[in-house]
């Protein structure tokens, strides 16, 4: 007699994960299953599935946060069910969205005799939709008073070709024109010279970028300010900065306080970061925050319950967990200033080191040495005199669990290919010494590798390491 067996599957609480019946076939990957299956091996068997992902640690291809301390992950874990939008319902969470929101604003240096007005999203994606919006609608209202003939052309938005996707995606769902001013190999950033050859009485503002996705570089926006300040004294209608800041937005101001980038740039209406990169916070979380009222035209602006009145909102989605909010503010709080500074500093410390040791290598230009942001970013020199590309040397580094890309530079430099570190707070010094140890062996290996390589034709059709 099977004592206590469950009679549909013939298993039992006592059942090992491997001596289960779904551990011996295949699992429901298109289909619903019919029946439910046990916790414990459902979680295995999901775990496992995703084993073959590797290490998000080692994974210095994003900007994303892969480590939060337990205690963050704990009270995360713990308030997942909070939904963020519901304000009246859980006024204590919205109260915390609030502080973070003043608490970026003075990060950001908002005017004290103006009245900021902010919010929580997903991401920078979703927070650059938002101050995008808010310059396509303010443009509107304004050029309609104006009397320019809003139905002549569509509005335009200028942008160095370094854009993030998101700004791509921003035009084509709003139907704007993209404007975009090419990068060059001198410029790796946005080209303040070229910017005014871009700007008419359509564009609705200019993108800077703080932080380039691509090079971790910065765009000069002091200079962009200046430039655009002069424009705006006689231009009919004036064109404001938006500043994305998804990775620069929560660095610099503990990096560099006294870089002007921000609010006390006259014309930077709004600027937007992503809390889930260098706000240490895990995705997805991000924020966008107006300098003032005027910036953000009313129609943008929707109003949910709240302890039985109503308060404004802003946002493209309506539910999500409130969990990220308070993650966010629990980094505020526990980390104050100077734990981000010291996370910050040491991060890009880390990021000087790579760069060091990359360039004695005597194989690789750099391009950015993580002074801007703290992430290395290099191609091959033109005599590096090797027959391997930087796309084998990221597979080569793959095998030791380093997830490391190589990728073609945007428009105008898609001919170069490049490779970026990305150095975040979880990459300790010891971290990156063992990097450099991987790097050294995985280019050793290339070297004495008998590999066929790219489409050149060899008697043996072989590819692989025969070292
Ligand atoms: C990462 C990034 C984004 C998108 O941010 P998400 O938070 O992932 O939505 C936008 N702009 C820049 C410059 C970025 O680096």
């Amino acid at each position: 007699m099977l004592f206590g067996r469950n009679d549909k599957l013939g298993d039992s609480y006592e059942t090992p994960v491997f001596g289960s019946t779904e551990s011996g076939s295949s699992i429901p990957k298109d289909i619903l299953g019919k029946n439910s299956i046990a916790p414990k091996t459902a979680y295995r068997l999901i775990k496992d599935e995703l084993m073959n992902e590797g290490n998000a640690r080692l994974n210095l291809a994003t900007f994303c946060q892969t480590y939060m301390e337990d205690e963050a992950t704990k009270l995360m874990a713990e308030t997942l069910e909070k939904n963020a939008i519901d304000k009246s319902e859980y006024p204590q969470t919205t109260e915390m969205e609030n502080r973070c929101v003043n608490m970026i604003a003075k990060l950001w240096n908002a005017p004290k005799d103006m009245n900021y007005l902010g919010t929580s999203t997903v991401g920078s994606s979703e927070a650059c939709m938002l101050g995008g919006m808010a310059m396509k609608f303010r443009w509107r209202n304004r050029a309609e008073k104006l009397g320019i003939d809003i139905t002549k052309r569509k509005p335009n938005l200028v942008i160095s070709s370094g854009y993030q996707v998101c700004w791509e995606k921003f035009c084509v769902y709003w139907d704007i024109e993209m404007r975009l001013v090419p990068m060059d190999e001198e410029h790796m950033s946005l080209n303040i010279d070229k910017v005014l050859d871009y700007v008419d009485e359509y564009t609705i503002g200019v993108v800077a970028l703080q932080g380039i996705t691509y090079t971790g570089k910065f765009d000069d926006i002091k200079k962009l300010d200046a430039l655009l300040e002069k424009y705006n004294k006689t231009a009919k209608i004036s064109v404001p900065i938006h500043v994305d800041g998804a990775s620069g937005g929560l660095f610099t101001p503990f990096i560099d306080p006294d870089m002007e980038w921000d609010f006390r740039l006259k014309n930077v209406v709004s600027i937007s970061t992503s809390g889930h990169k260098y706000g240490l916070v895990y995705p997805g979380i991000g924020w966008v925050i107006w300098k003032d009222e005027e910036y953000l035209p009313k129609e943008l602006i929707f109003e949910v319950s709240y302890l039985g009145g109503t308060m404004p909102t802003m946002a493209i989605n309506f539910s999500r967990s409130a969990s990220q909010v308070i993650g966010q503010y629990y980094n505020f709080l526990r980390l104050g200033f100077e734990g981000y500074r010291e996370i910050h500093q040491r991060t890009k410390d880390v990021a000087m080191y790579l760069s060091d040791e990359i360039e004695k290598i005597g194989l690789f230009k750099i391009y950015d040495n993580g002074e801007n942001l703290p992430i290395v970013c290099y191609r091959l020199v033109d005599d590096a005199n090797v027959e391997w590309t930087l796309y084998d040397l990221a597979d080569r580094l793959a095998m030791k669990g380093w997830q490391i890309p190589a990728y073609p530079l945007p428009e105008n430099l898609q001919d170069i290919i490049i490779q970026r570190i990305v150095c975040r707070a979880d990459l300790s010094h010891d971290m990156a010494e063992l990097f450099i140890r991987d790097l050294k062996t995985a280019i050793k290996d290339l070297n004495n590798a008998n590999v066929l390589v790219h489409g050149k034709e060899t008697d043996k059709k072989t590819y692989g390491f025969t070292h």
